[in-house]
C-alpha cells in the first residue's frame, strides 16, 4: 500500500504541491504550507492495526523503520524511498518519571519527555532526519539543488549540519553572532558546515536565509518548511504510545518559533482522526519573558504583534515574530491551550532545583518547568493530573549557562540553589569535617 501526502496552503486556498519542489509559502496568498496525507487511505488500516505496527518497529533494527520517525513513516513521509533517508535513530527517547521533583509540586503524575537526549543533543533532529531525506530524494531524482540552508539560534544548526554530513550535501548555516553556546557553535563547525555568524539577531538571520531561498537556488531548511513539523509531530505520538497508546492530560512544551508546538498538535489531531485516540490532551506553551509575543497575544484575545526579543539564557527561544505563530493559535485554540511566561530567575531556578531530583536541564526545559510550577500553584493544573513536560535539549549544551548559575554569575539571578565545589588542602581531617556536615544534613 502507497500512501500520498503534499502540501496545502494553511489557509485554505485550493491546490496541493509536491513534497519534492522546493516550495515554502503559497503561491496564491503567501501563507505558509502544510503537509496534507490522505487520511482516508490511512484510515483503510484500523487504528489498533496502526498502533501493532508502530508497537512493532520500535527501536528494532530493520532499516529505516528503528527511528521512531521513520517507524511511523506512512503518517509522516510516505514517498521517500529508503535508500535515499538519512536517519541517525531518532526519536525512542526516555520519558522518565520525575517522580521526585514532582512530590515537591504534589504532582504524581509528572513525566519528562527528554527529546535532547538525540544525535545532535535536541528535539531538531526528529524534524530534521524528514527534510534531509527529502532533500536526498530530489537530489537523486535529478533536481539541483546548490545546499541547504538555515538561520538559526542554534540547535536547527546544529542539527542541519549532522544530517547534511551524514547525507553528502553541503550545508550554510547562519547565526546571531554571539548569542548562541559554545557547544552549538562548535557543532555545526566540527560537521563541515559554512558557518556565517552574523551582526544581528534570530530575526534578521531569517530574514537574509529567506532571501537566499528565493534568489540563489539554495533549499531552505527553517521550520517555514514545514516538512520538518511532519517529524516534530512524532513526539506525541511516541509519548502515547509510552503510555500503551493513553492520553496524557497536559503537555507542556517551550515555544520560540513556534512550529513545535503546530507539531504537537498535529500529531493528535492525526491520532484522533485515524481513531487511536479519543480524547485530546491540553497543551501549555511556555515562552521566555524576554521573549514572549504568543504571551502577549494570549493575554491579548490571541491579537498578535511581533515583539524586538530580550535576551535570555533560553537563547532558542529568544524569537520576537515567530514564524509560526498562525499555526500555533490554531492548535492553542483546539487544545485548550494555556500560554505563560517565566522570568531568569524563575527559569534558572526551575533548572536548578530540578536538577537536585536527576535531572540535567537546558534552560529551554526551565522555563516550561518554571511554568508548569506557575501553573501548579495556582490550581490551574491539578495534582492528579498526568502531565508531561518536553525538554527540548540536552543539558550538556548549555554548561556554560549551569556553571554561571553556580557561580553566581547570571545576570539578575540569585542563584538560591548553587552548589560550589569545596576547596580543601591535602588533609584527612578537613575531608571527614566536609563529610560529616554532609552526612548530617
Ligand atoms: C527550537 C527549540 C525550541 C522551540 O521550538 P519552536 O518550534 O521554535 O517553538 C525550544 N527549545 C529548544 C532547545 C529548541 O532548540
Amino acid at each position: 500500500m502507497s500512501y500520498r501526502a503534499a502540501f496545502r496552503c494553511i489557509a485554505g486556498c485550493a491546490g496541493e504541491h509536491p513534497l519534492l519542489e522546493p516550495i515554502y509559502r503559497c503561491p496564491a496568498c503567501g501563507n505558509l504550507l502544510e503537509v496534507a496525507h490522505d487520511l482516508d487511505a490511512l484510515g483503510r488500516r484500523a487504528a489498533g492495526s496502526w498502533m501493532r505496527l508502530f508497537d512493532d518497529r520500535y527501536k528494532r533494527t530493520t532499516w529505516p523503520y528503528g527511528s521512531a520517525v521513520w517507524g511511523k513513516k506512512e503518517w509522516v513521509c510516505p514517498l521517500v524511498e529508503d535508500d535515499n533517508i538519512v536517519s541517525m535513530d531518532e526519536g525512542g527517547t526516555n520519558l522518565f518519571w520525575a517522580e521526585r521533583f514532582g512530590r515537591e509540586l504534589d504532582l504524581a503524575e509528572l513525566w519528562v519527555k527528554l527529546c535532547g537526549n538525540s544525535h545532535t543533543g535536541s528535539f531538531k533532529d526528529l524534524g530534521m532526519t524528514v527534510l534531509v531525506s527529502v532533500v536526498r530524494q530530489m537530489i537523486r531524482d535529478g533536481r539541483e539543488i546548490r545546499a541547504v540552508a538555515c538561520a538559526s539560534t542554534g540547535d536547527t544548526s546544529a542539527s542541519l549540519a549532522a544530517y547534511a554530513a551524514a547525507g553528502g550535501i553541503p550545508a550554510i548555516v547562519i547565526l546571531p553572532r554571539g548569542k548562541v553556546s559554545t557547544a552549538q557553535l562548535v557543532q555545526p563547525l566540527a560537521n563541515g558546515a559554512t558557518v556565517l555568524a552574523l551582526d544581528t539577531d534570530f530575526d534578521g538571520c531569517m530574514a537574509i536565509v529567506k532571501q537566499l531561498a528565493t534568489e540563489e537556488g539554495i533549499y531552505l531548511a527553517n521550520s517555514m518548511n514545514s516538512l520538518r513539523l511532519e517529524g516534530q509531530k512524532t513526539v506525541s505520538i511516541e509519548i502515547v504510545q509510552q503510555f500503551d497508546w493513553e492520553v496524557p492530560d497536559v503537555v507542556v512544551i517551550p515555544g520560540g518559533n513556534l512550529g513545535n508546538v503546530s507539531a504537537l498538535g498535529a500529531g493528535f489531531d492525526m491520532m484522533e482522526r485515524l481513531g487511536l485516540i479519543t480524547r485530546r490532551p491540553r497543551i501549555v506553551v511556555a515562552q521566555a519573558e524576554a521573549a514572549n509575543p504568543l504571551y502577549l497575544a494570549y493575554r491579548n484575545e490571541w491579537r498578535f504583534e511581533p515583539i524586538a526579543a530580550k535576551p535570555t539564557q533560553a537563547s532558542a527561544i529568544q524569537i520576537g515574530n515567530p514564524v509560526s505563530v498562525e499555526k500555533a493559535v490554531r492548535a492553542l485554540r483546539r487544545y485548550n491551550g494555556i500560554v505563560e511566561q517565566a522570568s531568569e530567575p524563575e527559569l534558572a531556578d526551575a533548572v536548578a532545583l530540578a536538577d537536585r531530583t536527576g535531572m540535567f536541564n537546558c534552560p529551554h526545559t526551565g522555563v516550561a518547568l518554571a511554568v508548569l510550577m506557575k501553573l501548579r500553584a495556582r490550581g490551574e493544573i491539578g495534582g492528579s493530573e498526568r502531565v508531561v513536560v518536553i525538554s527540548t535539549a540536552s543539558g550538556l549544551k548549555f554548561t556554560d549557562f549551569k556553571r554561571a548559575y553556580h557561580e553566581g554569575r547570571l545576570p539578575a539571578v540569585a542563584s538560591a540553589h548553587a552548589n560550589l565545589p569545596l576547596d580543601l588542602p591535602n588533609d584527612y581531617d578537613a575531608v571527614r569535617r566536609a563529610v560529616d556536615s554532609v552526612a548530617d544534613r
